[in-house]
């Protein structure tokens, strides 16, 4: 893997224990077998208590590997829009990668991981080819490097300032012809991000800060910032567009939202009583499976979705 400097894109040379750039002398120190390009930042110190599941990189049994193919879209939706989507056999970046995912890894020759947190971007290292600490919006890699770049639930975590960086970022070091997979949390229309929004303080706080949201945007503008910068839309799967399952009233809105708005409790008690056992939560994956790769994917609009799941094309 070619490293160059983040401030002048010139090639790497390799020290001991740095990197340094032979044009401007940026030197980039190296911390256990990770280099590191954004020195002192951390994103997101408690991730690991608000994500609990996403930290580990395992392999999916064959239960698992079942329920992907029988809750398509749902629990396991992301997992199977990577191996529709993703450049099987080539080189792949997995921007903001946290400690890796085992499907990227599965389904590409080599991965190269980068994430802003230094102690993720380590673990991301053993199971990845290699990995790097720095920021999306400036990639130390060079032009060309990779036949995909990935990312899950990064894109609304970047300021809408920095958006256009990173998708330009993305757009170089694309091979031409190379293709850029996002799952992509956005802001939304539907009725129940209408309802939060009434309660701005509290939307900011469930929807926004909760979950470090601080960049969401509607998916027809995430498009256009893809399209603007010369990618072609290949893919665009909706997802909680419409009906939303109950666990969005669970996440979202059980706490003070109930009682601002009143009308907000009862559904909140429902969702309660719909997801209190494994069988209800089952059915409900797979009534909801069925609701996405149907209804949900004709009749519901684009910038109602509060996910999206994008696929584009670097033309060769
Ligand atoms: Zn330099």
């Amino acid at each position: 893997m070619q490293l160059v400097c983040t401030t002048c894109h010139t090639p790497l040379t390799a020290r001991h224990d740095s990197f340094e750039c032979p044009a401007c002398g940026s030197v980039f120190a190296v911390a256990e077998g990770v280099p590191v390009f954004y020195p002192q930042a951390t994103l997101y110190r408690n991730y690991d208590d608000i994500w609990e599941l996403d930290k580990e990189f395992c392999a999916p049994t064959l239960f698992h590997r079942f329920l992907g193919s029988a809750l398509k879209y749902w629990t396991y939706r992301e997992r199977v829009y990577a191996q529709r989507h993703l450049v099987r056999g080539g080189d792949s970046l997995d921007l903001g990668c946290w400690t890796g995912s085992y499907t990227y890894a599965r389904l590409s020759r080599t991965v190269t991981g980068i994430d802003l947190t230094l102690s993720a971007a380590q673990v991301a290292s053993h199971h990845y080819n290699f990995a790097v600490q720095g920021s999306v919006a400036c990639l130390p890699f060079a032009a060309g490097s990779f036949d995909c770049v990935v990312s899950a639930h990064l894109i609304g975590h970047v300021p809408a300032a920095n958006k256009d960086a990173v998708v330009a970022e993305i757009h170089r070091v694309l091979k031409p012809g190379g293709k850029s997979v996002h799952f992509i949390e956005t802001d939304s229309e539907n009725i129940f991000v209408r309802r939060a929004k009434r309660d701005p303080d509290l939307y900011q706080k469930y929807f926004v800060e909760r979950v470090g949201h601080n960049g969401l945007e509607l998916p027809s503008v995430i498009l256009k910032r893809f399209q603007r910068q010369g990618f072609v839309v290949e893919d665009v799967t909706k997802m909680d567009s419409g009906i939303l399952p109950p666990w969005y009233y669970l996440w979202y809105l059980d706490n003070e939202y109930t009682q601002r708005q009143r009308a907000l409790a009862g559904k909140v008690r429902l969702a309660r009583v719909l997801c209190r056992t494994r069988v209800g939560n089952l059915t409900l994956g797979v009534l909801y499976g069925i609701y996405h790769r149907s209804w949900e994917q004709w009749f519901t609009r684009l910038d109602d979705s509060m996910h999206i799941s994008l696929t584009v094309k670097k033309p060769s």
